[in-house]
C-alpha cells in the first residue's frame, strides 16, 4: 500500500566506527507506506542502518531526509523526529518499574505534552489492538516476552510515527511467541504503516515486506521484492546466506 512518495531517503550514506566502515556508500528509498525487510550477517551493518535513520547513530558522509527534510542534529527537531520514527528492539526496554499502560502513555505526554486522560484512552485502544488490554496495570516482569514486545509496540505507536524501525523483534523471543508479535507486525503492515524490518523471519519478508534489502559488510547488495529475491538471488552473498538460514 504505497503512494510511491519517499519518507525515508538515505543517499550515499557513509559510516565508519574507527577503522570499520560499517555503511559503505548505502543508498536507500522507502516510500511512505512500503514495508522493508532488511537481511543480511550478523554484523553487515543492519543495526547502524536502523540507528542512522532515528539519528541514534551520526553519519560521516552522505545525506539522510526524512519526510522532505534532513534529519536534524540536536534540540527540539531531534526530539521531534524521534517521535515520528518509531523504533522496537530486540530486548524490548520498557521501563521496569512503569506499568504496562505508563510505558505507553509516558511519552505522549511527556514528549508530546498530550493530557493524560486522552492519552490513557488512546493508549488503552493501542494495547487492546496489540491483544494485551486487560494486562495494563500489571509490571513488564509479569509478561511473557511475546507480551513485553506487544507493549513495546503499542508504546512506539502512541507517539503517532510516522515510520516504525523494527530491530530483530523477534530474535529474542522464545518460538511460541515470535508468532503472535509478527501477526501484530503484520496487521500494521496491512494498515499502511511504513516499515524497516530487521528480521531473519523470512516467513514475515515473503508475506509482509514489499521489498527485501540484503546487505554485507556494510553495502546493500541486493533490494528486490520478496518473490524475484527468494527466487532469484542474484549474488552469490546473498545464495550463501539463504543456503545457511532456509
Ligand atoms: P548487524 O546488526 O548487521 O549485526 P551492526 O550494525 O550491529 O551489524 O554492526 C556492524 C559492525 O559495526 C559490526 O562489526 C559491529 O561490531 C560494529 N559496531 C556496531 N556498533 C559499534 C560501535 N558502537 N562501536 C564500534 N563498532 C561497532
Ligand atoms: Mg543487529
Amino acid at each position: 500500500m504505497t503512494t510511491g512518495e519517499p519518507l525515508i531517503v538515505l543517499d550515499s550514506v557513509n559510516k565508519w566506527f574507527g577503522p570499520l566502515h560499517v555503511l559503505d556508500d548505502v543508498s536507500l528509498s522507502v516510500a511512505r507506506g512500503e514495508v522493508v525487510v532488511v537481511i543480511g550477517p550478523s554484523g553487515s551493518g543492519k543495526s547502524t542502518l536502523c540507528r542512522t535513520i532515528n539519528r541514534l547513530e551520526p553519519i560521516n558522509s552522505g545525506t539522510i531526509t526524512f519526510d522532505g527534510r534532513p534529519l536534524p542534529a540536536e534540540g527540539k527537531k531531534l526530539a521531534q523526529l524521534r517521535s515520528e520514527v518509531g523504533m522496537v528492539f530486540q530486548s524490548f526496554n520498557l521501563f521496569a518499574h512503569k506499568t504496562i499502560l505508563e510505558n505507553v502513555t509516558l511519552g505522549p505526554i511527556k514528549v508530546r505534552k498530550e493530557k493524560p486522560a486522552a492519552t490513557r484512552e488512546r493508549a488503552l485502544a493501542l494495547l487492546d489492538r496489540v491483544g494485551i488490554a486487560n494486562q495494563a496495570d500489571k509490571f513488564p516482569a509479569q509478561l511473557s516476552g511475546g507480551q513485553q514486545q506487544r507493549v513495546a509496540i503499542a508504546r512506539a505507536l502512541a507517539m503517532q510515527p510516522k515510520a516504525l524501525l523494527f530491530d530483530e523483534p523477534t530474535s529474542a523471543l522464545d518460538p511460541e511467541m515470535v508468532g503472535e508479535v509478527l501477526e501484530v507486525m503484520t496487521s500494521l503492515a496491512r494498515d499502511g504503516m511504513t516499515m524497516v524490518v530487521v528480521t531473519h523471519e523470512m516467513g514475515f519478508a515473503r508475506h509482509a515486506a514489499n521489498r527485501v534489502i540484503f546487505m554485507a559488510d556494510g553495502k546493500l547488495v541486493e533490494d528486490a521484492p520478496p518473490a524475484e529475491f527468494f527466487a532469484n538471488p542474484r549474488s552469490e552473498r546473498a545464495r550463501d546466506f539463504l543456503s545457511k538460514i532456509l
